[in-house]
């Protein structure tokens, strides 16, 4: 039997009706109509204030979320413990706009960062760069337009909010994984990364940017990042991913009349995200990798590759990362192995956190074979628990 194939260590967190909730919710998210009814409704229901959220908190928010709170989380953080996985706490509260909401967006990753530090099961702490600034001066920041006087006030209260989370993290011992967005706000989140990573990356891997390896130059990118990071002696913290705004990034090329970003198809994808960590593994001592897919087949290949070439599997400079009510299946039995494996929780408010499962529903839609392959394997362990 493959390592992935064992259903009963994947699923064994998991009650039986757990399980029969999960698939379930596999089940309608196959079905892409129901999908897009029943996001507008729960957007509809929620915005009305329609007494909608104990429904959405029993169905998909406890299967893909681990509390409205950090402190709700911990429960999930020691269940994953007891197979070895590690925790990522992710406040997932998206579309901050005001100053106010930017400054508590800061507060909130803070106050995670020291509950996160607490716990030895918890090595890393999350947060998207829109929580601590505006989109549209990411933009304009990327785009490298001349900034008004009020701009760049609000520029430099957005570096303040990463030096003082990365302060946090370094006087806490805690890692920080900055997520990676749109490809038209990216340039600017790289300016601020790279300048994090090259003072608080000198000892150990402490900042980690993420490279969505779905956009055709990133493999250029990693290789300049690769050399900046040996010239100026720090590591390079680099969450790999494809990438999750596919159609975004095609409709505004297309809408702008710019070239599409991304790769061509899902195999030029796949040989640039292999590429990438290929090249990782050759810069071992520049470069932290956290390898995060749900991906078997990218994960078979990189498990073979460090058997290869004897690199321990619990070296420090090796993480997998999987996001929570996803992948157990891979997530557990990685970590059986003895290789260093973390889930993302999202945590947050019923409602603030809808934006995050409207993704994960529509992912799971859209993503070829994946729901398809939960299901399989659901119903796999359930035979299994019914023969036995
Ligand atoms: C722990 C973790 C953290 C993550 N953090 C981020 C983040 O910060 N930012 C972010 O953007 N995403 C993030 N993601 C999501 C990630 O980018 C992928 O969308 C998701 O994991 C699916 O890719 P895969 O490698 O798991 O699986 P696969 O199913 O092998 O790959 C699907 C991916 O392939 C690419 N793809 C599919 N079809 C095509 C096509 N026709 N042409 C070109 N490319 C194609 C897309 O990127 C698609 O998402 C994260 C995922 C994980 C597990």
């Amino acid at each position: 039997m493959k390592l992935f194939e064992n259903t009963e260590v994947a699923f064994a967190s998991k009650t039986d009706a757990d399980l029969e909730r999960a698939y379930f919710l596999f089940r309608l998210i196959a079905n892409q109509p129901l999908v897009r009814i029943g996001t507008n409704i729960a957007q509809f229901a929620l915005k009305s204030h329609l007494p909608v959220e104990g429904l959405i908190r029993a169905t998909v928010f406890d299967h893909f979320c681990s509390g409205t709170s950090a402190e709700e989380s911990v429960k999930v953080v020691n269940l994953l413990a007891k197979q070895n996985v590690y925790a990522v706490l992710d406040y997932s509260v998206e579309g901050a706009k005001a100053e106010i909401s930017l400054d508590d967006c800061l507060t909130n990753i803070i106050a995670t960062i020291k509950l996160s530090a607490t716990s030895e099961n918890i090595p890393f702490t999350v947060f998207k760069p829109t929580g601590f600034g505006h989109p549209e001066l990411y933009i304009k920041k990327s785009k490298q337009e001349e900034l008004t006087q009020a701009e760049e006030e609000a520029w430099e209260r957005i570096r303040n909010r990463f030096i003082r989370c990365c302060d946090v993290a370094q006087q806490h011992n805690m890692k920080l994984l900055v997520d990676a967005e749109e490809s038209w706000l990216q340039p600017a989140i790289n300016l601020l990364v790279e300048e994090m990573m090259s003072i608080y990356n000198k000892k150990e891997a402490l900042i980690h940017t993420t490279a969505q390896l779905y956009i055709k130059d990133k493999l250029n990118y990693l290789h300049y990042l690769g050399e900046k990071a040996k010239e100026q002696n720090f590591i390079a913290g680099i969450k790999l991913v494809r990438g999750a705004y596919m159609e975004k990034e095609a409709e505004r090329a297309k809408q702008l009349n710019y070239p599409n970003p991304i790769c061509s198809s899902k195999k030029d994808t796949d040989e640039n995200f292999d590429a990438a960590w290929r090249y990782m593994l050759d810069n071992l001592d520049h470069f932290s990798l956290y390898f995060g897919s749900h991906n078997e087949e990218s994960t078979y290949a990189i498990m073979d590759e460090l058997a290869k070439r004897k690199i321990a599997k619990d070296h420090p400079h090796i993480w997998f990362g999987q996001l929570y009510g996803m992948s157990d299946h891979i997530s557990f039995n990685l970590a059986k192995a003895g290789f260093k494996v973390s889930k993302y929780l999202p945590f947050g408010p019923v409602k603030d956190v809808l934006p995050y499962l409207i993704r994960r529903a529509e992912e799971n839609t859209s993503v070829e074979g994946q729901t398809v392959r939960e299901l399989e394997l659901i119903q796999k362990e359930r035979k299994r628990r019914k023969l036995n």
